[in-house]
């Protein structure tokens, strides 16, 4: 099997991102049959794809939002989301930000310092509210991804680390307005080494009791999100193992009777859906190295320049026997190279090409570098 581009789009101006909704239905009934209804709470990450009809879909299928900008927060209730199905994390979350999203009546902050703490207790107590928060923690797990994608490291921004915790917790009393409702950590993406996430279990299960024993009950745990997906082989993978996800905490976490767990998903929820399709505009060859040069680059997919990563890419317009190519696009940047020595089949100018798996941190990344327009997105 390999990849199908729908006949109508074989003629649209190229680049564009390919939505394939079928598979994202797909995946959500994958999801929520695994997550059973009421034993995990799915909240949907937003910042992975932003796209209306996106969150639309995603929003029937039951899930929650999570947001990090107030931006994202205005996204999922337009979006149809509900204000208690709305979380909101963020390092550095701005007053107009915290300001809207109180006003919105969101379920829960998941807040990340002492200040932001006494920011949120200002603002809740101004708007005569009370702001429902999660502390989140920096668990110091390593989740073994990539550096620019792990977060849950001492070394990392995020969080409120584990040694500044009981100052953190005490400090609550004198915060009327904020009410502690649960622990959150979220330690990464593109996490494929599941074990990673019993090890966060542990830590969690510990800092559950430590917290019982200074009087604090928790209605809620959130463990983030972070389930990888598989890139090198989308088409034998289109839909990650779930099940396996949600069996490492069902397995270590231990969970008080009537709590919830909640998990934050993006990536997993909608990269495989999404295809940047692009067209070859010259092939170019030097003594060393045989250039296939796209009219797509790194404003309309980053990742590959800024991690490294590895998508999945296709010639969908040739039959003929595959060459080594390096992949690149227009930009005036030498890391504008979406991969080095890929084999393709033997490319010509006007050739289509597939670039898989981009459905996440894909457009949402995309800008408008070298005065580029945006590229369309299309559905089917
Ligand atoms: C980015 C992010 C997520 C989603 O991460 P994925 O790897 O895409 O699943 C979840 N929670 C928080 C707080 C995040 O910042």
């Amino acid at each position: 099997m390999s990849f199908q581009l729908p006949a109508e789009f074989k003629s649209q101006p190229t680049p564009f991102y390919y939505y394939d909704l079928a598979l994202l239905d797909q995946t959500l009934a994958a999801l929520t049959a695994a997550a059973r209804p009421g034993n995990f709470q799915v909240h949907y990450a937003l910042k992975a794809n932003s796209n209306l009809p996106i969150l639309q879909r995603i929003q029937q299928a039951g899930l929650g939002a999570d947001c990090v900008s107030g931006g994202e927060v205005q996204r999922a209730l337009e979006a149809g989301f509900a204000p208690n199905h709305v979380v909101f994390a963020g390092v550095g979350k701005s007053d107009a930000e915290i300001n809207r999203a109180l006003a919105a009546d969101i379920f829960c902050f998941n807040a990340e310092s002492v200040p932001e703490l006494q920011v949120l207790n200002e603002l809740a107590a101004a708007q005569g509210r009370t702001a429902r928060v999660a502390l989140r923690i920096n668990p110091n797990v390593d989740a073994h991804t990539h550096a620019y994608i792990t977060t849950g490291l001492e070394a990392n921004k995020f969080g409120i680390s584990l040694s500044d915790l009981a100052g953190v917790v005490d400090g609550l009393d004198s915060l009327p307005n904020v009410e502690l409702i649960g622990l959150h950590a979220h330690i990464g993406s593109q996490i494929t080494e599941l074990h990673v996430f019993a090890n966060l279990s542990r830590k969690l299960n510990e800092l559950q009791t430590w917290l019982e024993d200074r009087g604090h009950q928790l209605p809620h745990l959130n463990v983030g999100g972070g389930l990888g997906i598989d890139y090198q082989h989308p088409d034998t993978n289109p839909i990650p193992d779930f099940g396996a996800y949600f069996g490492m905490f069902e397995q270590h976490l231990v969970r008080r009777p009537s709590q919830q767990v909640h998990v934050e998903l993006g990536r997993a929820v909608v990269a495989q859906a999404g295809t940047l399709v692009s067209r070859v505009l010259y092939v170019k060859e030097s003594q060393q190295t045989r250039f296939a040069i796209l009219d797509a680059g790194m404003t309309e997919l980053i990742r590959p320049a800024l991690y490294g990563s590895h998508h999945h890419i296709e010639n969908i317009s040739s039959q003929l026997p595959a060459l080594a190519y390096d992949v690149v696009g227009p930009i005036c940047e030498s890391s504008d190279t979406f991969a080095k020595a890929v084999q393709l089949a033997e490319t010509r100018r006007g050739d289509l090409v597939a670039i898989r798996s981009a459905g996440a941190y894909g457009e949402v990344m995309s800008s408008s570098y070298n005065l580029r327009e945006k590229a369309e997105a299309l559905y089917r």
